[in-house]
């Protein structure tokens, strides 16, 4: 009988922390992991965009690689390993990709080549940026969500990728609703469909520059935002040590 007691506990706390674009700031991502880990969370499920932007590609591979049960890969991971071509990003984006292609290690590389944009876990949509497209799609209106709605045969579904910590959801014959969402926010999500998004860990842009991640609650059927201080100086600092762009090191610190 006791053998059963471990596996019973289990099941009672099914919490994962969702987390999603860190962007190679390591001084964001073990901030984000040392928070989680004074959680219940069983599991940490990545949403892609490991890399790109900030200055720790290697470090933030390792972390990532080493605490996700499972990991997508984003638009700027399939940028890096080439997967994507970078004619389709930003001036900034294309030549932070082109700084991560030099730094990367082999190891780091092969990791991030083996990963994909999309995957289903207990029954959960994930999707770098939409179950329509994703990898490019940013959903950020009330009309995508739909869209995204009608495609998703999953009543849950997490996205990242437009770095704002939002929520949209759409009950039977009513129109769907979204809303950002603050620090502390929980969602009550045992019915209708859901998209959620965690916010970005390395580079949030809806003006709160805390490190930003999501705790899923499966068991209770709740999701809450969280947000993490992290050494934002550092992070700037080794932006500008690398000779990537100013404004990438400037941004971090507004949350923009
Ligand atoms: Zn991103």
């Amino acid at each position: 009988m006791l053998g059963t007691l471990p596996s019973l506990q289990i099941a009672r706390v099914m919490q994962i922390a969702v987390i999603s674009d860190i962007h190679g700031n390591r001084h964001a991502l073990e901030a984000v992991l040392e928070d989680i880990g004074r959680t219940a969370a069983r599991e940490v499920w990545c949403l892609g965009d490991v890399v790109g932007y900030g200055a720790d590609p290697n470090d933030c591979v390792r972390l990532v690689r080493a605490a996700s049960a499972v990991c997508l890969a984003g638009n700027h991971d399939l940028g890096v390993t080439g997967g994507l071509s970078l004619d389709d990003f930003s001036r900034g984006a294309a030549l932070a990709a082109r700084w991560t292609q030099e730094v990367i290690g082999d190891e780091e590389f092969a990791w991030l080549a083996s990963l994909h944009p999309t995957a289903t876990r207990e029954g959960i949509a994930l999707n770098h940026a939409s179950p329509r497209d994703p990898i490019w799609e940013y959903v950020l209106s009330v009309l995508l969500a739909e869209l995204c709605f009608d495609a998703m045969p999953e009543d849950i579904g997490l996205v990242g990728h437009s770095h704002v910590a939002l929520a949209f959801t759409r009950r039977e014959g009513e129109a769907a609703t979204g809303d950002a969402r603050r620090e502390g926010e929980t969602a009550d999500i045992s019915s209708g469909s859901w998209l959620l998004n965690p916010g970005s860990v390395g580079q949030p842009r809806d003006g709160d520059p805390r490190a930003s991640w999501l705790l899923l609650d499966l068991t209770a059927g709740s999701a809450s935002w969280r947000r993490t201080p992290y050494d934002i100086d550092g992070a700037a600092a080794a932006i500008r040590a690398a000779r990537l762009p100013d404004s990438l090191a400037e941004r971090l610190q507004y949350g923009q």
